[in-house]
């Protein structure tokens, strides 16, 4: 099969990944193959691909917003048939018996497995999953439009959970990328008023357009305080940044896997049971339940194609603000 492969990390302007052929995969026991038809490009994937997270599978296809159909299942899965349309997401298995499994909190399973990190993922025309990890895609989207549900998406409806943002609250997004494009169409269809903060004119235009009442960039400060805020931008000064607008009792969420330092900061912007809390990784719990709003309410997704041989520009794309909404790979056509 064709695929975008990693052989060590190296700054994406270097163009690191390869487009080559590599063996298919075979799925195993309860795993089902799918045929991917598109993937999401995540930021976690420049991440990935640049070396911030230190390489656990060497060679690695990257890539885990995959939506494709299933092609043919292992020993002993039988979820779904030939032909479904699934999606599979960076969550890839747990081992299901550690403590954090056992009390709903799968996300912080010590011995989990990620796709595109620590097993390959969806830069590929097929990919592997177990099937207990598997979403079906609501009928409603296209592939292209389902794809950056599956980590921007759910991410994103995972941090709006973390902030505790109540309906009518005020909520400020720092970064308007793939994750913040959707949680604005989530947190809007609860009443909430959002206030994006962003460096990129784009991206302040696009916050607009979906419905933010105020935009402006790091320096500027939302003119009202907020009662909790998600930094999405992998930057720690919009940490402090944040944190001076919040209210008493408010939760900023960091919803990043990776950020640059934090700088230092007076007690009395954290005082008044402010919270800071980080957002890791999701539970299926949180793909369902996000799959099934984002078809009611519905969201639009706002998407950049490229051709699958074409990753290394998507990337750059994205690691330089020029993606509007999210960066979606095409690798087939359905
Ligand atoms: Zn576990
Ligand atoms: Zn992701």
């Amino acid at each position: 099969m064709k695929a975008c492969l990693l052989e060590s990390p190296a700054s994406v302007e270097e163009n690191p990944l390869r487009f080559t052929e590599v063996a298919a995969p075979e799925p195993g026991l309860g795993e089902v193959l799918v045929r991917v038809h598109a993937c999401g490009v995540c930021r976690t994937d420049l991440h990935v691909v640049e070396g911030e997270l230190p390489p656990r599978k060497s060679p690695v296809i990257p890539g885990h917003q995959v939506v494709g159909a299933v092609k043919r299942c292992g020993a002993q899965a039988a979820r779904f048939s030939p032909g479904v349309r699934v999606g599979i997401a960076w969550l890839q298995s747990t081992d299901g018996v550690c403590e954090y499994c056992r009390s709903g909190r799968e996300n912080l399973c010590a011995d989990a497995a990620f796709t595109g990190y620590t097993v390959d993922g969806g830069y590929a025309e097929y990919v592997v999953a177990p099937e207990t990890f598997v979403y079906p895609i609501p009928d409603g989207f296209s592939d292209m439009a389902a794809a950056p549900l599956l980590c921007a998406g759910i991410i994103g409806f995972r941090s709006l959970r973390v902030s505790g943002v109540e309906p009518g609250g005020a909520l400020g997004l720092y970064g308007f990328g793939a994750a913040a494009h959707v949680a604005i169409q989530v947190a809007r269809h609860r009443g909430v008023r959002v206030y994006a903060i962003t460096r990129d004119q784009r991206h302040r235009d696009l916050a607009l357009e979906l419905g933010a009442v105020w935009a402006g960039s790091g320096s500027d400060e939302p003119p009202e305080k907020l009662d909790s805020a998600i930094i999405f931008a992998p930057a720690g000064e919009l940490v402090v940044a944040a944190l001076r607008v919040l209210k008493k009792g408010g939760t900023v969420a960091l919803g990043g896997i990776y950020m640059s330092p934090i700088p230092q900061f007076d007690y009395s912007l954290l005082y008044g049971e402010r919270v800071i809390r980080s957002v890791t990784n999701n539970t299926r719990r949180d793909g369902e339940d996000f799959l099934k709003i984002a078809a009611e309410i519905p969201i639009h997704t706002r998407v950049q194609e490229f051709p699958l041989p074409e990753a290394n520009a998507a990337l750059n794309a994205l690691k330089h603000d020029a993606v509007r909404g999210a960066a979606v790979l095409r690798v087939s056509h359905g």
